[in-house]
């Protein structure tokens, strides 16, 4: 194939952003067929331009009007379309070959299951589609013949360790693989005291020391849920178990994970925190499994990094990690913790985002939405659906009815 074509969900986001960056260096191997956003219409309209995509989706009436009358002025074809349905229609479009999934949260499910059931290549960036519906994403994606591309930096770097599966994600004990290592920088607060978590605003939590990201996976990476939804993460890629899968502190963020073989070998990737770099290499994949693009991300030299540091994480202080690992056994036994988890954390981290819960609460809600909400096994995406929706009521009435 000389070309692909591609749809990026999310497309005015940090992960957005740095894949039409890639993809602007490799103009003769892309073509962009759908660009969507959600309200920043000005970012939105400048990649519409540039990319000259068929279409442009975006949630509702008022953006669309203004995005269109913003292309009409600047002679931009692109025709734009409203709402859920057509995030599904352009992920799962015929012509289409590659989706890029990058919305951020749950409202990235829908479309990327409608790429999972078209065959597409995925290259998921949007980690809580695969912890809400693991099972029936990794079903779909081999009923259909769609390749899912790890792109979440700790996820490609343990792809780009595995032994190669022609396209296929490979489980532990197989070609002697015995364990992952997940590298976490610790976020911001990695040194502070727990006692001085709590009056943590919400730009303190979103100033991360490595990585520049949306704010919603910030928040997450402050207080360590990141890495817990990276853990389940893991799992459905790699078909791992909790056992198989361990976290190591890396502050620097240079290795950004690493698998462990059985006979004492582990294999790490190494590169700038740049997501460009991730991004790149599954851009890369969608051709064949041994092509690599440029990124615009220089090759790192080791002499100017200085020592690298790694730790055990604190369980104690970073009680969504432990959150994570207790959610993804319970589900092992049938479950839906999995999916409470990470509804109510973006109940939890929106609240908190918009100053009306504290920082240590999100946690808080967390651990409390899991101990009382019992909701079955999914099986389906409606049932899903429904235990997202179950969750987010929840933990919205919660967080109005008691004072934190
Ligand atoms: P972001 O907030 O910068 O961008 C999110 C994108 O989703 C935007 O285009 C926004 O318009 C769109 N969006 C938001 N709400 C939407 C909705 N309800 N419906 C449709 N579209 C909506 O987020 P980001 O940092 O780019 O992260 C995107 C995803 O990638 C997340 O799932 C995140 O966990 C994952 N990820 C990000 C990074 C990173 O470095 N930023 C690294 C690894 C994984
Ligand atoms: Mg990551």
């Amino acid at each position: 194939m000389t070309q692909q074509i591609l749809t990026v969900l999310g497309a005015t986001g940090s992960i957005g952003c740095s894949t039409l960056d890639v993809v602007a260096r490799h103009p003769e191997k892309f073509k962009v067929f759908a660009l969507t956003g959600h309200r920043q219409v000005d970012v939105l309209t400048a990649q519409c331009v540039q990319f000259q995509p068929k279409y442009a989706v975006v949630l509702d009436d008022d953006i669309a009007h203004t995005l269109r009358a913003r292309l009409c002025e600047q002679s931009c074809a692109t025709e734009v379309l409203i709402g859920v349905e057509a995030l599904c229609q352009v992920a799962s479009a015929p012509e289409v070959t590659a989706v890029m999934a990058a919305i951020v949260g749950a409202a990235g499910l829908l479309p990327t299951m409608a790429a999972a059931r078209a065959g597409k290549k995925i290259l998921l960036a949007n980690k809580e589609s695969l912890v809400m519906a693991g099972a029936l994403m990794t079903r779909t994606i081999a009923e259909n013949g769609a390749v899912l591309l790890p792109i979440d930096s700790e996820h490609n770097a343990l792809y780009q360790c595995l032994p190669s599966c022609d396209d296929t994600v490979t489980g532990v004990n197989v070609r002697g693989v015995a364990s992952l290592t997940l590298t976490a920088s610790g976020g911001p607060f990695l040194h502070t005291p727990i006692e001085q978590l709590h009056n943590i605003t919400p730009d303190e939590a979103c100033a991360h020391p490595r990585w520049s990201m949306g704010r919603k996976i910030s928040v997450d990476s402050a207080t360590m849920m990141n890495k817990g939804l990276e853990v389940i993460e893991a799992h459905w890629l790699f078909d791992v178990p909790p056992e198989g899968i361990n976290v190591v502190i890396h502050p620097q963020s240079v290795i950004h994970s690493m698998v462990n073989y059985v006979d004492g070998s582990s294999l790490a990737q190494l590169g700038h925190a740049d997501m460009r770099v991730p991004i790149a290499h599954a851009l890369a994949h969608c051709f064949s499994a041994t092509d690599r693009l440029t990124s615009g991300v220089d090759v790192m030299r080791l002499a100017q990094m200085g020592s690298l540091t790694f730790f055990e994480p604190d369980l104690v202080k970073f009680v969504n990690l432990r959150l994570a690992f207790d959610a993804l056994r319970a589900d092992a036994t049938g479950g839906s913790a999995a999916i409470v988890l990470n509804a109510s954390n973006e109940v939890a981290v929106d609240a908190f985002l918009n100053q009306r819960i504290r920082f240590l609460d999100i946690a808080r809600v967390n651990e409390q939405a899991l101990n009382t909400l019992v909701l079955g096994t999914p099986n389906s995406l409606d049932d899903i659906c429904a235990v997202d929706a179950q969750t987010r009521a929840w933990a919205t009435e919660h967080i109005q009815k008691v004072s934190f």
